[in-house]
């Protein structure tokens, strides 16, 4: 019988090697602690980008501050600027206790990027931003703007006509779909998105009520991916958003951490040798986690720990960096069947760049089960009074993993922080939520007490 090769190993060879396998192929949830984690100042090695080019996006965001804080009002309050509420959750780190068994030191904080305005999700800091920077170099490129002038005169017929003669393709499991979806149809751009099965109805039809071309596909993300590919390579005015492997969406992300660290000080939270700070962070391709992790580590270099949280169905980046073939693995090939509900991580493969370039500067990733997702769904409202959608919700039992696993207790040691959790900090990414409709959100909020 021909046996099925990953890399230039047989399943069960990796099995052999990688013993953590055997409990992530039956769908257990897991703990990962990266054996090729690194201090930062030789992590970084491994990265092009620094913080020049962070810095370079957070001024072009402020560019277009005046611009955004005019076409989209929810805005105004931030001054045009997209950043979401960073909070203490005293009720859920108390019921999370409960739930898990075990008590957590340090305190714990939400971070919700569920309400980050325009598109409700995390993609409205990637996304969005790669739209912009596209556009400003359309009009910087035709002499139609400066960096000096006043971004509100984009508002206005001319610009739209302008912008009409360019279009935007994306592929999209939802959420990155609205954010390039909205930003981009406000801008005047003719937008594209490629949706895989998994996205969600009210997804596509929002946006389709905004003038955005909506391509469903039955297949998944790689290939709705793979479609707008396609579709960008043969027209010479369209611009492909990528998912996979766009550095502009990557830095779009970054940007969070100084923001994150004005809030910090705002809540007089100290990062230092001291007092660590631990993120858990909901992945699907990478680009998100892997931007936000980038800005951190700048930040707080050795201080940050940050971690992935995955489906078990959908442990791309983890196969990937557990194996180190990145973009080379799919989730199939270990007889895992990407269907997860935390639509936003249904990714079979990861991207090509994040885990080659922050595969040392990832402190690890651990697994969630879906009725994990839609129980935390459930307290999260019940507790804290905030709708999340099930991906959202993956970070969630990172701090419990850290110091209720195994693995996560040996990392803990092997860095010498046992005795600082107590001055330590923990933030729970929570991704996404906000848009989606209220009688969704009570179904999912029905199904989480059925689980319960
Ligand atoms: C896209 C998404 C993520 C993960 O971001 P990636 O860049 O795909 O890793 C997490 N949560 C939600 C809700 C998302 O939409």
């Amino acid at each position: 019988m021909e046996r099925k090769m990953i890399g230039d190993k047989t399943l069960d060879e990796w099995i052999q090697e990688r013993p953590l396998l055997e409990k992530m192929i039956t769908g257990d949830e897991v703990f990962w602690s990266n054996p090729f984690y690194q201090p930062f100042d030789i992590a970084v090695e491994k990265i092009s980008l620094d913080e020049i080019h962070i810095k370079d996006a957070e001024e072009r965001l402020k560019r277009f501050a005046p611009y955004i804080s005019k076409v989209f009002p929810d805005t105004q309050k931030t001054e045009g600027i997209i950043e979401s509420p960073l909070r203490k959750m005293p009720g859920m780190a108390q019921r999370l206790s409960e739930e898990f068994g075990g008590n957590i030191t340090g305190s714990v904080l939400l971070k919700c990027d569920s309400h980050l305005a325009i598109s409700g999700s995390i993609k409205a800091r990637g996304g969005i931003y790669e739209v912009l920077k596209h556009a400003e170099s359309l009009a910087l490129q035709h002499k139609r703007l400066t960096t000096d002038d006043d971004y509100t005169l984009l508002d206005n017929d001319k610009f739209r006509e302008f912008f009409s003669h360019y279009s935007i393709a994306v592929g999209s499991t939802g959420n990155l779909g609205l954010s390039i979806g909205i930003m981009g149809a406000q801008l005047g751009f003719q937008v594209f998105v490629h949706m895989s099965s998994d996205a969600k109805q009210w997804k596509k039809e929002l946006l389709r009520q905004k003038g955005v071309i909506v391509v469903e596909y039955q297949a998944d993300y790689s290939k709705a991916v793979a479609e707008g590919r396609n579709q960008a390579d043969l027209d010479p005015n369209m611009h492909f958003i990528d998912d996979e492997n766009s550095t502009d969406l990557f830095l779009g992300y970054a940007v969070a951490a100084s923001r994150l660290n004005r809030q910090l000080k705002e809540l007089n939270i100290t990062v230092d040798e001291e007092h660590p700070l631990f993120v858990y962070l909901p992945c699907g391709v990478g680009g998100g986690p892997g931007g936000i992790t980038f800005g951190l580590k700048q930040l707080f270099k050795d201080n940050v720990h940050c971690f992935f949280a995955e489906p078990v169905s959908s442990p791309c980046m983890l196969l990937g960096l557990m194996t180190q073939l990145h973009d080379r693995i799919n989730v199939r090939d270990f007889g895992l069947n990407n269907k997860t509900d935390a639509d936003g991580l249904a990714v079979a493969s990861p991207s090509g760049f994040v885990g080659k370039a922050l595969g040392e500067m990832i402190s690890g990733v651990f697994t969630v089960q879906d009725t994990t997702l839609y129980k935390l769904l459930c307290m999260a409202s019940d507790m804290e009074k905030i709708s999340l959608e099930p991906s959202a919700l993956a970070g969630m039992p990172g701090p419990f993993t850290l110091f209720h696993t195994a693995d996560g207790k040996c990392y803990l040691e092997k860095h010498g922080l046992l005795e600082k959790m107590p001055g330590g900090t923990h933030i729970v990414w929570a991704t996404g939520g906000s848009m989606v409709p209220p009688d969704i959100m009570k179904a999912y909020y029905k199904k989480g007490t059925e689980v319960r």
